[in-house]
């Protein structure tokens, strides 16, 4: 198996990207965003409790996100491998994710992050939210309730990652397909 974490703050094209590389690789996308909208729109309860929560801006408690992600997961076993795409986003998360790899004898090969300044992803949040629909891209408050969200409980996975050799930074400004260049560059050389 080979398992990529596409890492990186809200807005800063992991998505775009994940649809670039998963046309490239035959790789499983998993957008935790995406499932929880999903529930959402299902009107689970799930999805109704998570709702809460995104609404604003704030991170969905781990146990409900984990528990989707094993769901998801162990429904795909056979498959080559996954891009996680807004997982893990806690410590916890990505404790119970290298812990669940373990369960399929597999690991996280390579967590690339897109870097990208909070002005720029401002930007790009309040215009996806012109057309998205998505409640929380469309108020600049919510919008920087999921940086602190970021910096707090998501940045520190980083280093986590970063201790066992496995984050590379990308510039994440620039041409769509510059970028996706410099993804697969780190990608070819461990797939
Ligand atoms: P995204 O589509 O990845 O920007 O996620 C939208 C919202 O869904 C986030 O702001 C969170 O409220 C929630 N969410 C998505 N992924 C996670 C996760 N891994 N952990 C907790 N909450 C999440």
């Amino acid at each position: 198996m080979f398992n990529l974490i596409l890492f990186g703050p809200p807005g800063a094209g992991k998505g775009t990207q994940s649809e670039k590389l998963l046309a490239k690789y035959s790789l499983v996308h998993i957008s935790t965003g995406d499932l929880l909208r999903a529930e959402r729109n299902a009107g689970t309860e799930l999805g109704n409790k998570a709702n809460e929560f995104i609404s604003r801006g704030e991170l969905v408690p781990d146990e409900v996100v984990i528990g989707m992600v094993r769901n998801f997961m162990k429904e795909r076993s056979d498959k080559a491998g996954f891009i996680f795409d807004g997982f893990p986003r806690t410590i916890p998360q990505a404790q119970a994710l290298d812990q669940l790899l373990t369960e399929f004898n597999a690991q996280i090969n390579c967590v690339l992050g897109l870097e990208v300044d909070e002005d720029e992803l401002v930007k790009r949040l309040l215009l996806r939210g012109e057309t998205s629909g998505r409640v929380d891209d469309q108020n600049e408050d919510t919008i920087r309730n999921r940086f602190q969200e970021y910096q707090n409980k998501t940045l520190p996975i980083q280093e986590h990652y970063s201790s066992q050799n496995k984050y590379h930074g990308v510039e994440g400004v620039g041409e769509i397909d510059d970028i996706f260049a410099s993804l697969c560059s780190h990608i070819d050389k461990l797939i």
